[in-house]
């Protein structure tokens, strides 16, 4: 393909691309396709000659979108959204027109310097702790990640090497530090709670430490509290168990609950093993984007958050740029460098040696990266602070209104958890628990079968519950008034 082909491929793909936005929901938000239909439709072996861009792009809507379930579909309720905007689209454009592995900073020097500048932009929209700003007194910063999951991965292997420094005294060396390093690590604990996102888990067995579960139930709606945390920390010491790291969520997977901060803060300033600490990572992989309204940093307690360690959000999530676009702060950088730096002569360079570059390849698990700051710095500019602002304000008011009108219906539904960040969480009565389970799942199984909406559904304490999230930039009022006509029409259904 040259330029004048380019061109006019671009052109049309972009037409297509807008008449699909233009129109998505004209389309079943979710594929129905039987598993393996692509094979059947593909020809068994990649072409011997090349073949125009016509014949191509036919087969996107051909073969590919009937295995595609729209994610931007605005009754797309289910999980949590992943983003798409037409300024974040472009950014993804000029950063395949970019293509680099940018792992040092030589190797584009803008792709790094963007990064940070809109990181720290970022930081102080959230309202981050100073400390997590790469100009802040801690020399933190933040880093560009593909998910949350790599991001509590890059958190915890720093963690345990951080551990280990300050547990492993300094006079061991050779082989005695070695064993003492084996011996240390069969006895630290990664902690989570049964509401942390199932990353954290992932993240220790990759690295082969423990990790132990801490319950959490509808007596504290299902978050972390510093005394919750105290027995668990007192429990792993009394089983001669040392925790080096703890996931804090702000707005779990299930429910969108907040942790408590400010406790679980002053519980780790009174529980503090010496010479080791527990390092805190926040998980806000959705929920984050809220921070961009100041009710919501008042309502978190963001500012105690300050003597945690890591925080990381997802923009792909609720922030209206596209997958993946995950930022991970750390309080102070040196605690990634030193954990993730291997030199190899190829990589040295006299900017790397000068000191006075960022190599993100330190602060990360893959040595390459794409331009992703790109993207960020369109959606900042282009919506502002205000436009973020209102679409959060939107969105988050949308949930409530769905919450509200469950509630009026209290002769066939009860909310489980109070609605948070765009989401409702609830099922339909029942005589008894089992009834409201049987029902429940009756009900998303009709919603599920009628092709018109997805929402998906959750297991709180033995109660099965409906997640309905209206957070996807095309969800307007009337879509999310349709839904709650659909949940009140099958529910009547499943109680005939
Ligand atoms: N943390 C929370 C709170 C989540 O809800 C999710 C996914 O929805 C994740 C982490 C994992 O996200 P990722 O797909 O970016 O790894």
């Amino acid at each position: 393909m040259d330029s004048k082909g380019f061109r006019e491929a671009a052109v049309s793909s972009i037409d297509e691309i807008i008449s699909y936005y233009d129109n998505i929901s004209e389309r079943p938000v979710k594929s129905t396709v039987e598993p393996g239909y692509l094979r059947k439709l593909l020809p068994s072996e990649a072409p011997e000659d090349g073949e125009e861009w016509s014949d191509i792009q036919q087969d996107i809507e051909a073969k590919i979108m009937p295995g595609i379930t729209h994610w931007q579909h605005p009754s797309f309720h289910a999980f949590f959204p992943c983003a798409s905007s037409y300024p974040s689209i472009l950014g993804e454009l000029y950063s395949a027109a970019l293509s680099a592995a940018a792992f040092n900073w030589i190797c584009s020097p803008a792709v790094t310097e963007l990064e940070t500048i809109v990181l720290d932009w970022l930081a102080k929209l959230l309202g981050l702790p100073e400390c997590f700003l790469s100009t802040g007194s801690t020399n933190g910063g933040g880093v560009i990640q593909g998910s949350a999951s790599e991001a509590v991965l890059t958190a915890m292997v720093a963690a345990r090497e951080k551990y280990l420094a300050e547990t492993i005294p300094s006079s061991l060396e050779g082989e005695a530090r070695e064993d003492a390093i084996a011996v240390k690590r069969s006895r630290m604990v990664a902690l989570a709670t049964s509401a942390t996102h199932s990353s954290t888990k992932k993240a220790a067995l990759i690295l082969g430490v423990r990790f132990i579960t801490i319950p959490v139930t509808s007596e504290t709606n299902y978050a972390l509290t510093g005394p919750i945390l105290a027995a668990a920390i007192e429990s792993c010491r009394a089983r001669n168990l040392e925790p080096f790291f703890l996931t804090a969520t702000l707005g779990t997977t299930d429910t969108c609950a907040v942790d408590d901060f400010p406790s679980i803060s002053s519980t780790l300033s009174t529980h503090a093993s010496s010479p080791g600490e527990i390092w805190v990572h926040i998980d806000a992989a959705y929920a984050g984007a809220a921070l961009v309204c100041p009710e919501h940093q008042t309502a978190t307690s963001l500012p105690t958050t300050s003597t945690f360690h890591s925080f990381n959000m997802n923009m792909h999530k609720w922030l209206l740029t596209n997958f993946d676009a995950s930022c991970l702060y750390v309080r102070n950088r040196a605690w990634f460098i030193r954990a993730l730096t291997i030199n190899q002569a190829v990589y040295n360079n006299s900017h790397s040696q000068g000191g006075l570059v960022t190599d993100y390849r330190e602060w990360q698990i893959p040595l390459g990266r794409r331009f992703r700051a790109l993207k960020i710095w369109f959606v900042l500019r282009s919506y502002g602070a205000s436009g973020l602002r209102a679409y959060i304000r939107k969105t988050t008011s949308l949930g409530e209104s769905f919450a509200s009108w469950v509630r009026e219906r209290d002769d066939l539904f009860e909310i489980l958890t109070p609605p948070a960040f765009a989401l409702a969480v609830f099922r339909m009565k029942g005589r008894d628990e089992e009834e409201a389970n049987r029902r429940t799942k009756e009900l998303e199984r009709r919603v599920d079968g009628c092709g018109k909406m997805w929402v998906t559904s959750t297991v709180l304490e033995g109660r099965f519950a409906i997640r309905m999230v209206t957070s996807v930039r095309s969800t307007e009022r009337a879509d999310v008034e349709r839904a709650f006509g659909m949940f009140v029409e099958f529910s009547e259904g499943v109680l005939k």
